[in-house]
C-alpha cells in the first residue's frame, strides 16, 4: 500500500470512518472540507494520478471507481442541488496526496470553476 496518508487509511494504519467501501474503493470525509459535504473517493489500489490510474488500473476498478463516485453523490443527497468532482495532479493543481482521489464538492453554491488570474 503507498506510503501515503491515504495508504495508511486504507491499510487501516490510521484509523478513518469509511463512507463508502467496495473491494476497489473507499470514500471518506476530507480533514478540511471546502463546503458542507466534501468527500474523498479513493482507489484502494496504488495510483498517483488520473492519468496513472486510468492507464494502470484494471477496467473492474475504472468502472468501479466510477460507480463509487455516483454513489456518493447519491447517498450524500447531492444529486438534486447538484455537486462538483475535481482531481488534482502535480504543482499547478496543488496537488498534496499523491495517491490519486476524486474530491466530491457539494451542498452550497460553488461559484466558478476556476479561480481567475488578478
Ligand atoms: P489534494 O490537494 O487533491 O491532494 O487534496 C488532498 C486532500 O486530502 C485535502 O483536501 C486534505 O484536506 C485531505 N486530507 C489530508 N489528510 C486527510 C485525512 N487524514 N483524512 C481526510 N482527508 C485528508
Amino acid at each position: 500500500m503507498s506510503d501515503t496518508i491515504f495508504g495508511k487509511i486504507i491499510s487501516g494504519e490510521i484509523p478513518s470512518e469509511f463512507l463508502y467501501e467496495d473491494e476497489h474503493c473507499i470514500a471518506i470525509n476530507d480533514i478540511n472540507p471546502q463546503a458542507p459535504v466534501h468527500v474523498l473517493v479513493i482507489p484502494k489500489g496504488e495510483y498517483i494520478s488520473m492519468v496513472d490510474f486510468s492507464s494502470a488500473a484494471s477496467d473492474i476498478e475504472i468502472v468501479d471507481f466510477n460507480r463509487a463516485v455516483g454513489e456518493v453523490a447519491k447517498i450524500k443527497g447531492l444529486i438534486e442541488t447538484g455537486y462538483r468532482t475535481l482531481a488534482n495532479h502535480g504543482t499547478n493543481a496543488r496537488q498534496d496526496v499523491f495517491h490519486y482521489h476524486v474530491h466530491v464538492v457539494g451542498g452550497r453554491d460553488l461559484g466558478g470553476m476556476i479561480k481567475k488570474e488578478s
